[in-house]
């Protein structure tokens, strides 16, 4: 990829932000309830519409499919300019479009492509991912939610667990075993689950943010016909990678953005906070730490360009995501582990930085412990690397 932008990509920076000092100034606000997911759901579509109607939707999505059809360059100065403005972000559907929408694109069949993604990029549809199984974490491969051949359909009865807005979902990614006989990578089947179909039931679990968007998922032998099979049986296992290349490699980039801006704030916040003289500013350790993240954040944006620019070339991210999510959560865990070093006392308890700044430090402390597992554990990061990148013994 070249690094420096064409009159063309800038052209279009300029037009995105005209666009978005327009239209921003009327977007209301987030809704304050963080519980009410029916809100958030009408909330995170309705702007998923606006940028839909204005040609904004799914930027580097082939313009066949509903996208626009633009570079991987012109899809990240979209993220750069979206998040500077402070514009609204995926939120409910950050499965459809960050992973199930991509995977979809690489692995679906051209009937599933026409079905499922335009209603992504349009707002209309919500996907959320079972994958997780009491159990099957980290070994997600010794999943046990089977699967019975049934004539067209695919009787399915088991248990999914941390499905984040299973409660607001339209479809969900579903990971069932077709073959229990089978070694347990050659199993698994990957199929669309419409989440109105019965023998579902969603138990929504409390997290400690108190956002309350986990459930569990129960399915009774649940029909889903063979149809919404993505891959071939028991090629799971192969789709799967598809989808975690993409949730590990392209889902967390504008992530990166943010945490520039939240990094710039603790900065500010620094240069407030007093101590018995002067401010925290005034300690060397803190700068010096600040200016190592800020540079660790900077490598981690050209890692993302390196990510993305492959994932345009071949389809998929590979274990470089791994590389980047592995990172990116320890430059997180540092931010927190500096705020509070930062914000003394108040580091402890939620909303106490709000005299000192817009952004909740406190907030994100709990929100990085998040980083080091979803989307696989950095542990599960490491074997990665470790495996398939250096080529190191392979675990037992
Ligand atoms: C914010 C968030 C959102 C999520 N959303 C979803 C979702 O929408 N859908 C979904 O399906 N799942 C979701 N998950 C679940 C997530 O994928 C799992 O929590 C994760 O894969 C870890 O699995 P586990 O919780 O079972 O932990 P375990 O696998 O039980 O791991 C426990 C500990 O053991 C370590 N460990 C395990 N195996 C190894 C090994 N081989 N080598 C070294 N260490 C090891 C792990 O690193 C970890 O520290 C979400 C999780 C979070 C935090």
């Amino acid at each position: 990829m070249d690094l420096r932008y064409t009159e063309e990509e800038e052209h279009f920076r300029d037009e995105l932000r005209s666009w978005l000092a327009g239209v921003l100034p009327d977007v209301p606000p987030v809704p304050a309830d963080h519980t009410d997911l029916v809100a958030r759901r009408a909330y995170d579509t309705a702007w998923q519409a606006q940028l839909h109607e204005a040609g904004y939707a799914g930027i580097h999505w082939p313009a066949e499919f509903g996208g626009r059809g633009s570079t991987p360059t012109e899809h990240l100065i979209f993220l750069e300019e979206t998040e500077r403005a402070g514009a609204p972000y995926v939120g409910v559907n950050f499965v459809g479009q960050l992973h199930a929408g991509p995977t979809l694109i690489a692995e679906a069949t051209d009937e599933q492509r026409a079905t499922h993604l335009a209603p992504i990029l349009k707002g209309e549809h919500v996907w959320c991912q079972g994958f997780s199984e009491p159990g099957s974490g980290s070994d997600l491969a010794s999943l046990s939610t089977r699967a019975i051949d049934d004539g067209d359909d695919y009787v399915v009865t088991g248990q999914k667990i941390w499905t984040s807005f299973a409660q607001v979902a339209d479809y969900c990614e579903l990971l069932v075993r077709t073959d229990p006989e089978a070694p347990k990578h050659k199993g698994i089947t990957w199929v669309i689950m419409p989440m109105n179909l019965d023998g579902i039931e969603i138990r929504p679990i409390d997290t400690a943010l108190g956002s309350g968007e986990f459930a569990e998922m129960f399915l009774d032998e649940v029909r889903i016909p063979k149809v919404n099979r993505v891959g071939d049986e028991n090629d799971g296992w192969r789709v799967t990678n598809v989808t975690f290349s993409f949730e590990r490699g392209t889902a967390f980039i504008s992530e990166v953005i943010s945490s520039q801006r939240l990094l710039a704030d603790l900065a500010q916040v620094a240069q407030k906070v007093t101590r018995r003289s002067g401010t925290a500013w005034d300690d060397a350790g803190i700068r010096r730490e600040l200016g190592r993240l800020d540079a660790e954040l900077d490598a981690l944006w050209s890692l993302t360009k390196r990510n993305v620019s492959q994932a345009q070339r071949t389809g998929m991210v590979g274990p470089g995501g791994s590389v980047f999510k592995l990172a990116y959560a320890d430059v997180r865990k540092r931010m927190a582990d500096l705020a509070e070093q930062v914000l003394g006392r108040a580091g402890l308890a939620i909303g106490e930085t709000m005299d000192l700044s817009d952004l909740d430090h406190v907030g994100e402390r709990l929100y990085t412990l998040t980083l080091t597992i979803a989307a696989g554990t950095s542990e599960i990061q490491r074997n990665i690397i470790g495996e398939r990148l250096l080529g190191l013994p392979r675990e037992r």
